[in-house]
């Protein structure tokens, strides 16, 4: 059976994965807060996606630029004039809705009413804030917090390629917090106001483009199968050229089919959106956001591709599609998190069959010392070894080692067991360490 929002959001915030913001003042509208295992999770997917954007590939660097950028830089990307959502309220019940997520001609979802909504607005999604104290009344000091990285990336065409002399095609990388003052935020972190995104700007010859963004689209969608999502569960949705602007010659979206959501919904959408970017910031700030091709002697302005993925939702994705409950036994069940190793926010957990029993202790602890200079582990005491099992398994730890009598009277080794199979084997204790780092990367 297929796992609720509620299983999923209660296993949150009962195991520390993910919290309600501001909860103790009642929360704050759709933000959260991740947790002691959630910030290693999202940091363990962000850093998957880093190794696999940049560190692994020669013709891509990263980034990290600021929040707050130049005004001009969302009046030249086109986010102040539209940006736009289309928004409607009901008369009767005061209830907002985005215009295009509610049939117009139907009664109002929350109150029932007939003909109750108003005409749609438009209503610009970027949050506004003031530079300075005081907000002037000609909007001369008015800032916005941005609503993507990707502008931050643009801006900073000419300062990578000088610095770093790559030569086309190559990409720039960036990991950060975007705003959007969303009318609907709902679904857990899957919409919030406040996000992170992972977004790639790949810079090529307009000859080029069509190709890599075939390229990009399979590279992607194979990422997120590399680190366990199911392959019934990813799709892959070309939108119609006719949505598109008209500078976009194509945008494709990967596609994760939530259990509570009734159509797969998007993780990250990629691109082919032309030279536009470059040719807008050239044309407000008046620089050259331009490439020499020194092969063919002529300058020209690159067209990009752009993989723009969400930190959060994959992490949703990530969490949803490793639940299971299994019946161990009869009328026995566990919850189990299978994330591949490499996302799972504890790899090792070292635990004594007996904690008062000094030896024991001692020797689990010195493991436990020992595996954290080279993996996530802990220690852990503060239950019987069944119930820690089950702990580990509900929070997704691949591995538990249990150190009982046998090993300090007997054989002088523990027994390993795994996450997915429960099926143990004892391991001798200097051993133990390289046996559980080859299994984590295999
Ligand atoms: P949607 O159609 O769901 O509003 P979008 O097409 O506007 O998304 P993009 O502008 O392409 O989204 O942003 C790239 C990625 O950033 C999305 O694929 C998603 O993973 C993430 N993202 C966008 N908006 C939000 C949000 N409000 N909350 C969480 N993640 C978001």
């Amino acid at each position: 059976m297929a796992v609720t929002m509620d299983e999923i959001v209660s296993l949150c915030k009962r195991r520390g994965f993910i919290f309600q913001s501001s909860e103790i003042y009642g929360g704050f509208a759709s933000t959260w807060d991740y947790g002691p295992l959630g910030v290693e999770l999202k940091r363990n997917v962000k850093n998957a996606w880093w190794d696999a954007v940049v560190r692994q590939r020669d013709d891509m660097v990263g980034l990290d630029a600021a929040i707050l950028m130049h005004p001009q830089t969302w009046v030249a990307s086109g986010h102040v004039a539209t940006f736009n959502d289309p928004l409607v309220d009901c008369k009767k019940c005061n209830s907002r809705f985005r215009a295009d997520h509610v049939d117009l001609n139907a009664p109002c979802p929350v109150c029932g009413a007939v003909g109750s909504f108003t005409e749609p607005r438009q209503f610009n999604m970027m949050f506004r804030t003031a530079v300075g104290p005081v907000e002037k009344e000609d909007g001369s000091n008015i800032a916005y917090l941005r609503p993507e990285t990707a502008q931050g990336i643009f801006v900073n065409f000419q300062n990578v390629q000088t610095t770093t002399r790559k030569k086309l095609p190559f990409g720039i990388a960036q990991i950060g917090k975007a705003f959007r003052n969303e009318i609907t935020p709902g679904n857990f972190t899957f919409r919030t106001r406040e996000f992170e995104q992972m977004e790639i700007e790949y810079f090529c010859r307009g000859e080029d483009a069509e190709r890599l963004y075939k390229e990009w689209i399979e590279a992607r969608f194979q990422w997120y199968l590399d680190l366990g999502i199911k392959r019934e569960n990813l799709s892959l949705r070309e939108h119609d050229l006719a949505d598109l602007a008209h500078y976009s010659k194509g945008t494709t979206d990967i596609e994760y089919q939530f259990p509570f959501i009734d159509e797969p919904a998007e993780l990250e959408g990629i691109a082919n959106r032309s030279d536009y970017d470059l040719t807008q910031h050239a044309k407000f700030s008046g620089q050259k956001m331009s490439y020499f091709d020194q092969e063919r002697n002529e300058h020209i302005v690159p067209h990009v591709i752009e993989p723009s993925a969400g930190a959060d939702r994959a992490t949703l994705a990530f969490l949803v599609d490793a639940y299971n409950e299994e019946e161990v036994k009869p009328g026995d069940t566990r919850v189990v998190l299978k994330f591949s190793p490499k996302l799972a926010p504890v790899k090792v957990a070292v635990l004594p069959l007996a904690k008062n029993k000094a030896p024991i202790v001692e020797v689990a602890k010195k493991l436990q010392k020992a595996l954290i200079k080279k993996t996530d582990a802990v220690y852990d005491d503060t239950a019987a070894i069944g119930r820690l099992y089950r702990r580990q398994d509900e929070i997704g730890t691949p591995y538990c080692v249990t150190i009982d009598f046998d090993t300090i009277e007997k054989d002088n080794a523990v027994t390993v067991r795994d996450r997915d199979t429960m099926l143990q084997e004892r391991v001798s204790l200097d051993q133990v360490e390289k046996y559980l780092l080859d299994k984590l990367e295999a």
